[in-house]
């Protein structure tokens, strides 16, 4: 099947300094798109670019100056051919977008998460993670990976409380490796839209719901969240991650380790991120000694 019957590309945008220094002719979301379409060999996949509404009420002017700019991007050098859609009626926070491609928009039985400074160091073959999902319908996400994978970075990972698990995945008939993974990361990625509406977003709504959110644009914090309550659902051992449960106490953790920075978790801590991990089907691409495959453009881009 053609790639545009499987992919369509989600594309999350805000203005950049709005109170300060408005950066209204963002030229990394253009090279985002860009290297998205040239690198990863997209032809005919439609890209959906989504401006947070919540400028319109503070800055209803730069938001009417900020769509002319987008819509005119269509005709920039290199861009004339891409499928490009700049979506109108936009909700406030990237998570309440992110709702609305998953449930409306998207027309494609899978979806890029894109946000709008990001880079591609090479080409990527977008035809066998495709084939990854179609063949193992236990897999629901795959991101691409922003750091080499060396033991380095997989300890930093592990201290930055972030990838519990990290480890290649085995099991799977796979046409493109994969390490298996603990947490959904809004960081460049692949994900099933069927597993989005029939399980991440209930997972969301039942463990983070609006009231819970951090209200800003990051749907990974949520995210996170919700999979931490996820964890601690799947274990008794009467500890908690972190303060996700005013009445656990917190502490136990993942990997077992007898390091100062994380670890402590007991037996059934394991048995609970591992569970958690199939249930999820959080993926990385990559294997052993890969370099990076995505990077940020823009480590200043700040919402204000
Ligand atoms: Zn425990």
């Amino acid at each position: 099947m053609e790639l545009s019957n499987l992919l369509s590309v989600f594309v999350p945008t805000h203005i950049i300094r709005a109170s300060s220094e408005p950066y209204i002719e963002n030229e990394m979301i253009v090279e985002t798109i860009l290297q998205a379409y040239t690198k990863l060999g997209l032809e005919g996949v439609e890209f959906y670019v989504y401006p947070d509404d919540a400028f319109n009420e503070t800055h209803p002017e730069l938001m009417k100056k900020y769509y002319e700019y987008l819509e005119s991007i269509k005709s920039f050098k290199g861009l004339e051919s891409i499928k490009i859609n700049i979506v109108k009626d936009t909700r406030k926070t990237m998570r309440n977008n992110w709702l609305k491609f998953v449930e409306e928009d998207c027309k494609t039985p899978y979806m890029m998460f894109l946000e709008h400074d990001w880079g591609f160091a090479d080409h990527i073959d977008i035809k066998k993670i495709i084939n990854n999902f179609e063949k193992n319908p236990s897999v629901g996400y795959v991101k691409f990976n922003r750091f080499p994978h060396d033991d380095r970075m997989r300890s930093l990972a592990v201290a930055h409380n972030w990838d519990w698990i990290y480890e290649q995945e085995q099991d799977l008939d796979l046409d493109i490796p994969m390490f298996k993974i603990t947490f959904y990361s809004g960081n460049p990625h692949i994900a099933r839209i069927k597993k989005c509406k029939e399980f991440y977003i209930p997972q969301m709504l039942e463990h983070c719901p609006p009231k819970l959110s951090k209200g800003t644009s990051h749907l990974e914090k949520d995210m996170k969240k919700a999979e931490l309550r996820s964890i601690d659902s799947l274990r008794d051992c009467g500890f908690s991650n972190q303060s996700t449960d005013g009445n656990k106490a917190w502490g136990h953790q993942w990997p077992l380790s007898g390091g100062n920075t994380i670890g402590r978790g007991c037996k059934k801590c394991e048995a609970a991120i591992t569970e958690h991990q199939k249930k999820w089907g959080l993926y990385m691409l990559g294997d052993w000694g890969d370099n990076s495959r995505v990077f940020h453009l823009g480590e200043w881009c700040r919402k204000e």
